[in-house]
């Protein structure tokens, strides 16, 4: 028997299913075809405006800065930090969940570190999911939708099924729970099924907030069904005055035995690229979270862990810095809100309460040669100068998302 020399075309079949028609990530697509574009729009004058990444522009806190620095200076951090993260980091985001949100949460045993939220959010899915290729047979998580971008691609990438949770402004994008397990049941998804639910509030794309009412609800649910609750406050501290503050699914009583709930440090401090986040769960699962990670990542970086230090152990200045932050993304959703009154008053858009973006329809602008979120994206980019995000990879291909 002869062997066929490998080539580039021939190893693609050795790549597992979830992989092989996998692109990079939008966000990540988008920013390279800005780069791409910036000389010749800078040659006419008309540089690109980046308004795609959920990352913000604002500089991080100079004290943050300082941190990161003088950490890289310590003796002893250039090695690999420890599976659950630092102790002095552990304890610094305990110190948090009490003040932040009066939850008590066991630095030692109830923590772990993560590369962001993202990686933890990863990792809770491949540990959730067995991998099938069969759509009736796979495991079910449920998303919001629209919801962020990378939940259904981290669940197909487990070989999961990820089930849009509909969030409309009828329901004001907080579904009753009990309706979507009547939904599903008709679609022939019956509740054993459902390893998670994903809750994202403050929520991307559409900054939707949710109180304490709502949660209780959830967790009842959650309960009830033997589902995991995977709560993702990410913008839990970017929210607009006049919003009450948004809350951790962790103050309902009882919600630690059912819930993982993950945190970062990127959104609030513009340091999306520091990649530092972390969750509150059960002994067990964070046990098993950092037994994962321990696997996967070898966990983050411990200049990172310093400068999360810095953010969260002096309560009154990390306040004052966030709130800085927030003020300028209040500043330019205002003045996006105000613009869009002037200009386009008939777009319809979802007022934001909570993170940093505006989820505005489209489709009114939809024809022969532009008939989707994407190709209104492409025109926005290479006609004005604009970057931005189709709605499809949200979910809805009516809307654009700007960041
Ligand atoms: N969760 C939501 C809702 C997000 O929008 C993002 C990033 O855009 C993340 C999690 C991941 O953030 P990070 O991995 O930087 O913590």
């Amino acid at each position: 028997m002869t062997v066929e020399p490998m080539t580039k075309n021939n190893i693609k079949a050795l790549y597992s299913e979830s992989i092989r028609d996998m692109e990079v990530y939008i966000m990540f697509r988008i920013a390279k075809r800005v780069v791409e574009l910036t000389p010749e729009l800078n040659a006419k004058n008309r540089p690109p405006i980046r308004l795609s990444m959920g990352a913000p522009v604002v500089d991080p806190p100079k004290g943050l800065i300082n941190k990161l620095k003088e950490a890289v200076d310590q003796p002893g951090v250039h090695t690999y930090s420890t599976p659950k993260g630092e102790k002095f980091f552990r304890d610094a985001v305990v110190q948090r969940m009490k003040t932040r949100f009066g939850v008590d949460v066991n630095a030692d045993k109830e923590v772990c570190s993560l590369i962001g939220s993202k990686e933890g959010l990863a990792n809770m899915f491949r540990a959730l999911i067995s991998y099938r290729t069969n759509p009736a047979e796979q495991d079910v998580i449920m998303i919001p939708d629209p919801g962020y971008a990378s939940y259904a691609d981290a669940i197909k990438i487990c070989g999961g099924y990820p089930y849009a949770i509909k969030l409309t402004p009828e329901n004001q994008y907080k579904p009753e729970f009990e309706d979507l397990l009547a939904d599903m049941r008709k679609e022939g998804i019956t509740p054993d099924r459902v390893k998670a639910m994903v809750l994202n509030y403050p929520s991307n794309p559409i900054g939707a907030t949710a109180g304490m009412d709502y949660y209780e609800k959830a967790v009842a649910f959650c309960k009830q069904h033997n589902i995991l609750l995977i709560s993702d406050i990410a913008y839990a501290d970017v929210y607009f005055p006049g919003e009450e503050a948004p809350h951790s699914v962790l103050e309902v009583p009882g919600a630690k035995d059912i819930t993982i709930e993950f945190h970062s440090l990127s959104k609030p401090y513009g340091t999306t690229g520091w990649r530092i986040g972390f969750s509150f769960s059960s002994v067990d699962l964070a046990k098993k979270m950092s037994a994962f990670q321990s696997h996967t990542t070898s966990n983050p970086s411990s200049p990172a862990q310093e400068a999360a230090l810095e953010a969260y152990t002096d309560r009154e200045r990390a306040q004052a810095e966030v709130a800085r932050m927030v003020e300028a993304f209040r500043r330019r959703r205002d003045l996006v809100t105000s613009l869009f009154a002037e200009v386009v008053p008939d777009l319809p858009y979802v007022k934001p309460n909570g993170a940093f973006y505006l989820f505005f329809r489209v489709d009114s602008l939809f024809r022969e040669g532009m008939a989707d979120s994407g190709a209104v994206c492409t025109w926005l980019l290479e006609e004005a100068e604009i970057a931005m995000v189709p709605g499809v990879a949200f979910g809805d291909d009516r809307y654009v998302r700007m960041s």
